[in-house]
């Protein structure tokens, strides 16, 4: 009978695995990246790279649960989704909160315009 192995918890957010904890995560996923593209870990110095699976921005934990080891280029991928979603979840949350950052060019006839529009239709400076 083995041992149980307790789970990495990294002590900040900043904290990086250690060596034994990078390596019992690519020997669980079989030296395969973990996206699904099927390549194998660490071909042509490729290099390989963790990934928070949910990204601490999005307030995933940084423990070995929630790690999973990629190719760089499929990594790369990752991140921008995750920052993407991220900004988009920070447009929403400012615009339901009412402190959505003011667009770059006021809608014409709106309160931040130079210009007002008339009942008539007319559009006349203010
Ligand atoms: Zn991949």
């Amino acid at each position: 009978m083995t041992r149980t192995i307790p789970e990495w918890h990294g002590r900040t957010d900043d904290s990086a695995p250690p060596a034994r904890v990078k390596a019992r995560i690519v020997m669980a996923q079989g030296g395969i990246c973990a996206c699904g593209c099927g390549v194998k870990l660490g071909v042509a110095g490729e290099g390989v790279e963790f990934d928070h699976t949910m990204a601490l921005i999005l307030g995933g934990e940084n423990r070995e649960t929630n790690l999973r080891a990629l190719r760089r280029p499929c990594h790369k991928r990752k991140t921008a989704h995750d920052v993407a979603q991220k900004s988009t979840e920070a447009r929403k949350r400012g615009k339901h909160l009412g402190i959505a950052p003011k667009s770059a060019r006021p809608l014409p006839g709106g309160r931040n315009s130079k210009f007002k529009i008339k009942i008539g239709g007319g559009i006349v400076p203010r």
